[in-house]
């Protein structure tokens, strides 16, 4: 494993990392196969606070045992496997434990950057040579299911560190830049981010607003971004903007109105005339940070330009990339809700017998498990198309529309489920109701998707 240093000797195995623990006896292979959802203890809700509260966090401290009605384990290869069971100790270890106090502050839990990066879980499936884990695809997936099983915000911030900075950079970049940034990033030493929306063009980035001008040194840059994860607290921004001056205007030209090809530019934290100030006040994604971007003549050295980008195609990439994440990540969130589900609904007593015995809950349920089961397996063959070279951005924009979907559903369900404790922080499922919110948006909204197959299926544009 290229990543940082032996495991010591009183680390958990959960400290190892991806590759490390495929090779210890430590982690214990764990198959999903059984339907054996664990037993928790006492009733919530049962009008004894105190107790209820003790027995809420017990409950919580429960250790996940997956969704997985269909085997799916039984196709994962041991790699895959033990990069799923890796993970998702974390999350039980040290994802679960903070994140509701951080959900409630609105703060992302920054501690976890550097144990994510011991892990290897940023940019995992680039190559070794960059510091990165070198996993493949659906590892990688499933590595983004599981920590979007503990929150969103995380599982955002390892997307956009990995998807849509560290891709560009390997994708787009010059040698330098790659060997300058992607070991730092993978070592969780440089936080990254991706900034492509802007105030008045979200769903249509082409017509962007932000300009890179061609200087004697290198480029200025002025205009500002809106809605990017991680930017307050980015080292390096992937910043897109159309160019003027630059010899390759007019070949990739998108706008038609003499200004140039969208190029990708790494703005660095502090360079002159750049900020990047948080958004607040959000009910949605409130562990994870979003900001603006500015820039007011921001100069940047020549070597800044990703010199391989040009055109809107370059950030699509990037979304391809990240979307195919999301498509997996979905699922973590619908398998953590449809998980609480189950466990309240076999312990909450009503007209003297457990929820879970009444008809309509167990319609509920069953839904839900099919739902995501479905799911699953999209997002399995999505992955192993990826893994051949075959997958299509349409098939990803199928999945990612798909998944976020049926989370989002699978989450309300839970949460009628859990009847009044459901909406308190005690529980996950508003949470993840909530934060699907934001994931339904970003990375191309649901009905954009929608159009992106429309037209894959008729040959029609219905954008405009
Ligand atoms: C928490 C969060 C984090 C984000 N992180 C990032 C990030 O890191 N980097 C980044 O660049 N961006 C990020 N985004 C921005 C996100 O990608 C955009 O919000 C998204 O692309 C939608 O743009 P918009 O919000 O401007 O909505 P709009 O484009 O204004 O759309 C509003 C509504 O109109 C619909 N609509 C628009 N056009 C059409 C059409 N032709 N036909 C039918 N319906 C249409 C949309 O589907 C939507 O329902 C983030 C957003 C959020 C909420």
């Amino acid at each position: 494993m290229t990543r940082s240093g032996p495991p010591k000797a009183d680390e958990t195995p959960v400290s190892q990392t991806l590759p490390e623990a495929l090779q210890s006896d430590a982690v214990v292979e764990s198959r999903e196969g059984e339907r054996d959802v664990p037993r928790h203890a006492a009733p919530a809700g049962n009008g004894a606070p105190a107790g209820v509260q003790a027995t809420q966090r017990a409950a919580r401290r429960v250790t996940f045992q997956g969704v997985d009605y269909y085997d799916l384990s039984s196709l994962l290869t041991d790699e895959q496997r033990m990069a799923r069971d890796t993970v998702r100790r974390f999350v039980d270890e040290r994802v679960m434990p903070v994140i509701e106090e951080h959900y409630q502050a609105a703060s992302f839990p920054r501690e976890l950057i550097e144990p994510m990066a011991e892990l290897g879980v940023f940019g995992a499936n680039l190559p070794e040579e960059y510091g990165c884990a070198g996993l493949d695809n659906v590892a990688y997936g499933l590595i983004m299911q599981e920590l979007e099983r503990g929150d969103s915000g995380v599982r955002s911030f390892a997307s956009v560190q990995g998807a849509l900075v560290m891709y560009p950079i390997f994708a787009f970049g010059s040698d330098e830049q790659k060997r300058h940034w992607l070991p730092r990033m993978a070592a969780g030493q440089a936080i990254g981010c991706f900034g492509l929306t802007e105030p008045d063009f979200g769903s249509n980035p082409a017509g962007m607003r932000t300009v890179a001008e061609r200087t004697a040194d290198g480029w200025r840059l002025n205009g500002s971004k809106m809605w990017i994860t991680n930017g307050t607290i980015a080292d390096v921004a992937v910043v897109w903007a159309k160019t003027r001056g630059d010899e390759a205007d007019g070949a990739g030209g998108v706008d038609g109105a003499g200004v140039g090809t969208i190029r990708g530019f790494l703005v660095e934290r502090g360079t002159p005339g750049y900020a990047a100030p948080e958004m607040h006040r959000k009910h949605s994604l409130r562990a994870s940070v979003t900001s603006e971007l500015t820039f007011d003549d921001c100069e940047i050295p020549a070597a800044n330009l990703l010199p391989e980008s040009g055109g809107l195609k370059s950030p699509l990439m990037c979304l391809t990339q990240a979307r195919y994440g999301i498509a997996w990540g979905a699922c973590g969130s619908a398998m953590a809700c449809y998980d609480e589900a189950v466990r309240y609904s076999r312990e909450r007593i009503q007209f003297d017998r457990p929820i879970g015995g009444f008809q309509l809950t167990q319609a509920k349920l069953a839904e839900m498990l099919t739902e995501v089961t479905k799911a699953q397996l999209l997002a399995y063959h999505l992955g192993r198309l990826k893994d051949d070279g075959k997958m299509k951005p349409v098939q990803v924009s199928l999945a990612k529309r798909n998944n976020v979907h049926m989370a989002m559903e699978v989450a309300r369900t839970a949460r009628t489920i859990l009847g009044a404790n459901g909406i308190t922080s005690e529980y996950q499922v508003m949470r993840h109701m909530n934060n699907l919110e934001s994931v339904y948006t970003y990375e191309g909204t649901h009905e954009i998707h929608t159009l992106v197959l429309g037209q894959d299926i008729t040959g029609i544009p219905a954008y405009v």
